[in-house]
């Protein structure tokens, strides 16, 4: 059976695994994948293999494979990331695979556009681009209702749900972190909620969020939401090596 993977780490600390899907049905304009279609957090050596690599996945594995080399390291957490995982036709029979083959918590990072079968994914990350409607269609090319009404059936599934958004200078401000907050509050205040730097990419004129930028927005936000962190996008905060697997 063919998946839409294309590149699998794995993180011997966590006893995790991250695999990553190819295609997106947004155009995020600051998309890390722009600078690069694998795992950013890997070692030096891994990061030497990959480049010269091209910017699009040259091979799709098929499910055998990918469970062929979960199976030498029977992970006790597999992260389906991206692009975007829920874009697999096949996403309802890796999953349940994964739950048969090493009865692991399956946990799906997705921008909440589309809503697969949550059958088999035990935890959901929303990226939450942004609230305004303008906004979200203006930087993502798509309009945020379904991600909004997408989240609000999340909370209702009784999967493990968890919000993020990145926060970007000049454009995702402090105010529409705000806004997010609200809206993810308005659902149940207390949905963790991570917010996350913008780290340069693709054409555009927005900056590398501060440090104090995050902390600031993580005190505004704390006043809607319980359970509020923020990241700052500095070394110290990657805690583990990532090894390349495919
Ligand atoms: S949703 Fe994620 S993968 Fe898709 S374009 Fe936006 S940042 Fe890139």
């Amino acid at each position: 059976m063919k998946t839409n993977i294309y590149h699998i780490t794995h993180t011997p600390a966590t006893d995790s695994v991250s695999l990553r899907f190819w295609g997106c049905n947004m155009a995020c304009l600051g998309c890390l994948c722009k600078e690069g279609i694998y795992d950013h957090l890997l070692k030096d050596d891994d990061q030497k293999y990959f480049a010269n690599a091209p910017n699009a996945p040259e091979r799709l594995l098929d499910l055998d494979q990918v469970l062929d080399r979960l199976d030498e390291l029977n992970p006790r957490r597999i992260y389906l990331t991206g692009e975007e995982a829920t874009l697999d036709p096949n996403y309802a029979a890796i999953t349940k695979a994964f739950h048969e083959q090493f009865n692991s918590e399956n946990v799906l990072y997705t921008n909440g556009f589309k809503m697969p079968s949550m059958d088999d994914t035990d935890s959901v990350e929303v990226g939450i681009k942004a609230i305004t409607e303008e906004l979200h269609q203006w930087y993502t090319g798509r309009s945020a209702e379904p991600v909004k009404n997408n989240f609000i059936r999340y909370a209702r599934s009784g999967v493990r749900l968890t919000a993020a958004s990145i926060l970007i200078p000049g454009l995702v401000e402090i105010a529409e972190i705000e806004r997010i907050a609200q809206f993810i509050a308005g659902i149940d205040r207390n949905i963790p909620y991570y917010v996350l730097p913008y780290f340069p990419a693709g054409e555009n004129k927005w900056r590398k969020t501060k440090p104090e930028e995050v902390a600031e927005a993580v005190e505004r936000v704390s006043r809607y939401l319980t359970n509020v962190s923020g990241c700052q996008g500095v070394k110290k905060e990657i805690l583990h090596e990532v090894e390349r697997v495919v």
